[in-house]
Protein backbone atom coordinates (compact mmCIF):
# COMPACT_ATOMS: atom_id res chain seq x y z
CA UNK A 1 0.00 0.00 0.00
CA UNK A 2 2.55 2.38 1.25
CA UNK A 3 4.67 1.23 -2.32
CA UNK A 4 1.43 2.45 -4.21
CA UNK A 5 0.60 5.76 -2.29
CA UNK A 6 4.62 6.47 -3.14
CA UNK A 7 4.38 5.66 -6.42
CA UNK A 8 1.17 7.72 -6.76
CA UNK A 9 2.65 10.87 -5.68
CA UNK A 10 6.26 9.93 -6.32
CA UNK A 11 5.40 9.89 -9.62
CA UNK A 12 2.52 12.40 -9.76
CA UNK A 13 3.42 12.75 -14.07
CA UNK A 14 3.65 9.02 -14.97
CA UNK A 15 0.58 8.83 -13.02
CA UNK A 16 -1.26 11.16 -15.17
CA UNK A 17 0.29 10.09 -18.21
CA UNK A 18 -0.25 5.99 -17.54
CA UNK A 19 -4.32 7.27 -16.73
CA UNK A 20 -4.51 9.36 -20.03
CA UNK A 21 -3.20 6.32 -22.00
CA UNK A 22 -5.60 4.15 -20.49
CA UNK A 23 -8.53 6.09 -21.37
CA UNK A 24 -7.38 7.16 -24.49
CA UNK A 25 -6.93 2.95 -24.98
CA UNK A 26 -10.73 2.75 -23.54
CA UNK A 27 -12.41 5.32 -25.82
CA UNK A 28 -10.30 6.10 -28.95
CA UNK A 29 -9.35 2.71 -30.30
CA UNK A 30 -10.67 -0.61 -30.81
CA UNK A 31 -9.10 -2.40 -27.86
CA UNK A 32 -12.79 -2.74 -26.36
CA UNK A 33 -14.02 -4.51 -29.09
CA UNK A 34 -10.83 -7.01 -28.81
CA UNK A 35 -11.03 -8.25 -26.10
CA UNK A 36 -14.92 -9.15 -26.19
CA UNK A 37 -13.95 -10.89 -29.65
CA UNK A 38 -11.35 -13.26 -27.66
CA UNK A 39 -14.11 -13.45 -24.64
CA UNK A 40 -16.59 -14.41 -27.11
CA UNK A 41 -13.76 -16.47 -29.04
CA UNK A 42 -13.03 -18.60 -25.92
CA UNK A 43 -16.10 -19.88 -25.85
CA UNK A 44 -15.27 -21.91 -28.61
CA UNK A 45 -14.30 -25.26 -28.12
CA UNK A 46 -13.07 -26.86 -31.31
CA UNK A 47 -14.09 -27.02 -35.18
CA UNK A 48 -16.50 -29.77 -36.28
CA UNK A 49 -15.95 -31.92 -39.77
CA UNK A 50 -17.93 -29.25 -41.82
CA UNK A 51 -15.82 -26.43 -40.67
CA UNK A 52 -18.36 -25.18 -38.47
CA UNK A 53 -17.14 -24.18 -34.73
CA UNK A 54 -18.51 -26.15 -31.70
CA UNK A 55 -19.01 -23.93 -28.94
CA UNK A 56 -18.57 -24.78 -25.25
CA UNK A 57 -21.88 -23.09 -24.52
CA UNK A 58 -24.26 -23.68 -27.34
CA UNK A 59 -26.78 -20.52 -27.22
CA UNK A 60 -30.29 -21.38 -27.54
CA UNK A 61 -32.06 -19.27 -30.28
CA UNK A 62 -34.04 -16.59 -28.03
CA UNK A 63 -30.32 -15.99 -26.50
CA UNK A 64 -28.92 -15.31 -29.96
CA UNK A 65 -28.94 -11.33 -31.01
CA UNK A 66 -27.67 -10.98 -34.19
CA UNK A 67 -28.14 -7.09 -34.42
CA UNK A 68 -25.41 -6.92 -31.49
CA UNK A 69 -23.49 -9.13 -32.27
CA UNK A 70 -23.21 -7.64 -35.87
CA UNK A 71 -23.10 -4.21 -34.49
CA UNK A 72 -19.46 -4.56 -33.05
CA UNK A 73 -17.96 -5.22 -36.13
CA UNK A 74 -18.42 -1.87 -38.14
CA UNK A 75 -17.54 -3.91 -41.56
CA UNK A 76 -20.87 -5.08 -41.36
CA UNK A 77 -23.22 -4.37 -43.62
CA UNK A 78 -26.53 -5.72 -43.62
CA UNK A 79 -27.44 -7.04 -47.48
CA UNK A 80 -29.86 -4.49 -49.32
CA UNK A 81 -31.78 -6.67 -51.40
CA UNK A 82 -32.88 -3.50 -53.36
CA UNK A 83 -29.36 -2.90 -54.90
CA UNK A 84 -28.64 -3.83 -58.41
CA UNK A 85 -26.84 -7.32 -57.59
CA UNK A 86 -29.85 -8.42 -55.72
CA UNK A 87 -31.89 -7.13 -58.80
CA UNK A 88 -34.19 -10.26 -60.32
CA UNK A 89 -32.81 -12.32 -57.89
CA UNK A 90 -36.38 -13.52 -56.95
CA UNK A 91 -36.48 -15.24 -60.35
CA UNK A 92 -34.07 -17.93 -59.58
CA UNK A 93 -35.09 -21.42 -58.09
CA UNK A 94 -32.62 -23.52 -56.80
CA UNK A 95 -34.35 -26.52 -57.57
CA UNK A 96 -34.21 -25.65 -61.23
CA UNK A 97 -32.47 -28.60 -62.86
CA UNK A 98 -29.87 -25.72 -64.47
CA UNK A 99 -28.51 -24.80 -61.32
CA UNK A 100 -27.34 -28.11 -60.15
CA UNK A 101 -24.11 -27.15 -57.55
CA UNK A 102 -21.62 -29.77 -58.48
CA UNK A 103 -18.31 -29.63 -55.97
CA UNK A 104 -15.93 -31.03 -54.05
CA UNK A 105 -18.10 -29.72 -51.28
CA UNK A 106 -21.33 -30.93 -53.32
CA UNK A 107 -21.08 -34.23 -54.91
CA UNK A 108 -23.48 -36.04 -57.09
CA UNK A 109 -25.09 -38.88 -54.85
CA UNK A 110 -24.77 -41.03 -57.69
CA UNK A 111 -24.30 -41.05 -61.23
CA UNK A 112 -27.10 -38.97 -62.66
CA UNK A 113 -28.78 -40.31 -65.70
CA UNK A 114 -29.68 -37.46 -68.60
CA UNK A 115 -30.19 -37.84 -71.81
CA UNK A 116 -27.32 -37.24 -74.66
CA UNK A 117 -26.77 -36.05 -78.29
CA UNK A 118 -23.47 -36.13 -79.36
CA UNK A 119 -21.26 -32.74 -80.66
CA UNK A 120 -18.07 -33.24 -82.30
CA UNK A 121 -17.86 -36.55 -80.83
CA UNK A 122 -18.89 -35.69 -77.39
CA UNK A 123 -22.32 -35.74 -75.52
CA UNK A 124 -23.67 -33.33 -73.56
CA UNK A 125 -27.57 -33.34 -72.00
CA UNK A 126 -30.11 -32.68 -74.88
CA UNK A 127 -31.08 -30.21 -73.09
CA UNK A 128 -28.28 -27.88 -73.73
CA UNK A 129 -27.83 -28.99 -77.75
CA UNK A 130 -28.99 -26.09 -79.28
CA UNK A 131 -27.98 -23.05 -77.36
CA UNK A 132 -24.92 -24.64 -77.48
CA UNK A 133 -24.85 -25.17 -81.39
CA UNK A 134 -26.06 -21.60 -81.50
CA UNK A 135 -23.20 -20.19 -80.13
CA UNK A 136 -20.70 -22.07 -81.98
CA UNK A 137 -22.27 -20.76 -85.00
CA UNK A 138 -22.28 -17.37 -83.67
CA UNK A 139 -18.59 -17.75 -82.93
CA UNK A 140 -18.01 -18.74 -86.62
CA UNK A 141 -20.18 -15.28 -88.40
CA UNK A 142 -16.90 -13.45 -85.92
CA UNK A 143 -14.24 -16.00 -87.43
CA UNK A 144 -13.89 -18.03 -84.45
CA UNK A 145 -14.11 -21.76 -84.71
CA UNK A 146 -14.83 -23.43 -81.61
CA UNK A 147 -14.18 -27.36 -81.32
CA UNK A 148 -15.61 -29.11 -78.91
CA UNK A 149 -12.98 -30.60 -76.31
CA UNK A 150 -14.86 -32.60 -73.26
CA UNK A 151 -18.48 -33.37 -72.78
CA UNK A 152 -20.86 -35.56 -70.71
CA UNK A 153 -18.53 -37.77 -68.70
CA UNK A 154 -19.75 -41.03 -66.45
CA UNK A 155 -18.89 -42.04 -63.43
CA UNK A 156 -15.88 -44.45 -64.81
CA UNK A 157 -14.76 -42.16 -66.93
CA UNK A 158 -14.33 -39.40 -64.65
CA UNK A 159 -12.98 -42.09 -62.08
CA UNK A 160 -10.41 -42.69 -64.69
CA UNK A 161 -9.32 -39.56 -65.81
CA UNK A 162 -8.64 -38.48 -61.74
CA UNK A 163 -6.03 -41.93 -61.36
CA UNK A 164 -4.05 -41.33 -64.13
CA UNK A 165 -3.76 -37.73 -63.14
CA UNK A 166 -2.95 -38.81 -59.41
CA UNK A 167 -0.90 -41.83 -61.23
CA UNK A 168 1.22 -38.91 -63.22
CA UNK A 169 2.29 -36.60 -60.39
CA UNK A 170 3.28 -39.74 -58.32
CA UNK A 171 5.72 -40.72 -61.11
CA UNK A 172 7.23 -36.99 -61.13
CA UNK A 173 8.35 -38.19 -57.28
CA UNK A 174 5.15 -36.56 -55.15
CA UNK A 175 3.66 -38.63 -52.37
CA UNK A 176 0.21 -40.08 -52.94
CA UNK A 177 -1.44 -37.41 -50.75
CA UNK A 178 0.61 -35.21 -52.70
CA UNK A 179 0.13 -36.18 -55.95
CA UNK A 180 -3.63 -36.32 -54.86
CA UNK A 181 -3.88 -32.77 -53.57
CA UNK A 182 -2.22 -31.10 -56.93
CA UNK A 183 -4.44 -33.61 -58.97
CA UNK A 184 -7.38 -32.52 -57.83
CA UNK A 185 -6.72 -28.72 -58.79
CA UNK A 186 -6.70 -29.98 -62.38
CA UNK A 187 -9.27 -32.89 -62.66
CA UNK A 188 -12.29 -33.28 -59.74
CA UNK A 189 -12.86 -36.69 -57.86
CA UNK A 190 -15.59 -38.96 -59.44
CA UNK A 191 -19.19 -37.42 -58.34
CA UNK A 192 -17.73 -33.84 -57.97
CA UNK A 193 -17.13 -33.19 -61.52
CA UNK A 194 -19.86 -30.72 -63.79
CA UNK A 195 -18.86 -32.89 -66.60
CA UNK A 196 -21.25 -35.91 -64.83
CA UNK A 197 -24.40 -33.91 -65.45
CA UNK A 198 -23.88 -33.49 -69.36
CA UNK A 199 -24.12 -29.23 -68.81
CA UNK A 200 -20.58 -28.68 -68.69
CA UNK A 201 -18.20 -28.22 -71.98
CA UNK A 202 -14.60 -27.98 -72.69
CA UNK A 203 -14.48 -25.78 -75.85
CA UNK A 204 -11.74 -24.94 -77.55
CA UNK A 205 -10.95 -23.33 -81.08
CA UNK A 206 -8.83 -24.85 -84.07
CA UNK A 207 -6.71 -22.31 -83.99
CA UNK A 208 -6.02 -22.75 -80.34
CA UNK A 209 -6.29 -26.26 -79.13
CA UNK A 210 -4.31 -26.56 -75.89
CA UNK A 211 -6.16 -26.57 -72.50
CA UNK A 212 -3.69 -23.94 -71.20
CA UNK A 213 -4.37 -20.46 -69.46
CA UNK A 214 -3.06 -19.21 -72.26
CA UNK A 215 -6.42 -20.25 -73.88
CA UNK A 216 -7.88 -17.25 -72.40
CA UNK A 217 -5.98 -15.39 -74.32
CA UNK A 218 -6.36 -16.02 -77.34
CA UNK A 219 -9.29 -15.11 -80.22
CA UNK A 220 -11.48 -17.77 -79.55
CA UNK A 221 -10.90 -17.44 -75.16
CA UNK A 222 -11.82 -13.99 -75.27
CA UNK A 223 -14.76 -14.53 -77.75
CA UNK A 224 -16.29 -17.17 -75.18
CA UNK A 225 -15.20 -15.06 -72.02
CA UNK A 226 -17.64 -11.93 -73.63
CA UNK A 227 -20.34 -13.59 -75.53
CA UNK A 228 -20.80 -17.33 -73.51
CA UNK A 229 -23.34 -15.29 -71.18
CA UNK A 230 -25.54 -14.58 -74.29
CA UNK A 231 -26.33 -18.19 -74.81
CA UNK A 232 -26.58 -19.05 -70.92
CA UNK A 233 -23.31 -20.52 -70.58
CA UNK A 234 -20.89 -18.87 -67.89
CA UNK A 235 -16.70 -18.70 -67.33
CA UNK A 236 -17.34 -21.59 -64.59
CA UNK A 237 -13.70 -21.45 -62.72
CA UNK A 238 -12.99 -17.65 -63.32
CA UNK A 239 -8.96 -16.57 -62.97
CA UNK A 240 -8.70 -14.86 -59.38
CA UNK A 241 -11.49 -16.76 -57.69
CA UNK A 242 -9.23 -20.34 -57.31
CA UNK A 243 -10.03 -20.50 -53.88
CA UNK A 244 -13.92 -20.65 -54.02
CA UNK A 245 -13.89 -22.86 -56.84
CA UNK A 246 -11.18 -24.92 -55.66
CA UNK A 247 -10.38 -25.47 -58.97
CA UNK A 248 -7.40 -23.59 -61.45
CA UNK A 249 -8.47 -21.13 -63.95
CA UNK A 250 -9.83 -23.03 -66.75
CA UNK A 251 -11.11 -20.61 -69.50
CA UNK A 252 -11.78 -23.41 -71.70
CA UNK A 253 -14.27 -24.57 -69.44
CA UNK A 254 -17.93 -23.85 -69.34
CA UNK A 255 -21.20 -23.90 -67.75
CA UNK A 256 -25.08 -23.92 -68.99
CA UNK A 257 -27.64 -22.39 -66.57
CA UNK A 258 -29.65 -20.56 -68.74
CA UNK A 259 -29.89 -16.88 -70.10
CA UNK A 260 -30.90 -14.67 -66.63
CA UNK A 261 -28.69 -16.48 -64.59
CA UNK A 262 -25.47 -16.30 -66.86
CA UNK A 263 -26.61 -12.46 -67.58
CA UNK A 264 -26.41 -12.15 -63.63
CA UNK A 265 -23.50 -14.22 -63.20
CA UNK A 266 -21.41 -12.24 -65.60
CA UNK A 267 -22.85 -8.68 -65.23
CA UNK A 268 -21.98 -9.26 -61.34
CA UNK A 269 -18.52 -11.21 -62.14
CA UNK A 270 -19.79 -13.93 -59.81
CA UNK A 271 -18.71 -17.49 -59.41
CA UNK A 272 -20.94 -20.19 -59.95
CA UNK A 273 -21.18 -20.75 -55.95
CA UNK A 274 -21.54 -17.24 -55.19
CA UNK A 275 -24.55 -16.79 -56.56
CA UNK A 276 -25.83 -20.17 -55.61
CA UNK A 277 -24.73 -18.64 -51.90
CA UNK A 278 -26.90 -15.06 -52.51
CA UNK A 279 -29.72 -17.00 -54.21
CA UNK A 280 -29.82 -19.39 -51.01
CA UNK A 281 -29.37 -16.32 -49.20
CA UNK A 282 -32.70 -14.35 -50.75
CA UNK A 283 -34.54 -17.14 -50.55
CA UNK A 284 -33.93 -17.55 -46.84
CA UNK A 285 -34.99 -13.72 -45.55
CA UNK A 286 -37.85 -14.02 -48.22
CA UNK A 287 -39.24 -17.08 -46.44
CA UNK A 288 -38.68 -15.84 -43.16
CA UNK A 289 -40.81 -12.73 -44.46
CA UNK A 290 -43.49 -14.59 -45.40
ZN1 LIG B 1 -14.08 -29.12 -68.01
Amino acid sequence: MRNIKKFVFGNKIKFVLATLLVLYLLFFTNLPIGFYNILYASNISGVDDNGNFLYKHQLNEDEISIDNDYSLNSNYEPVDFETSIYKNISTFDLDDWKFILVNKENPLKEDIECDLIGLNGFDVDVRIYDKLTEMFDAAKEDGINLCMASGYRNYNTQKYLYEKKINYYKRLGYSTDEATQIASMKVTPPLTSEHETGLAVDILSYEYNTMDSDFGLSDAGKWLKEHSYEYGFILRYPQGKEDITMIQYEPWHFRYVGDEAAEFIYVNDLTFEEFYDMVSEYNGVDNEEQ
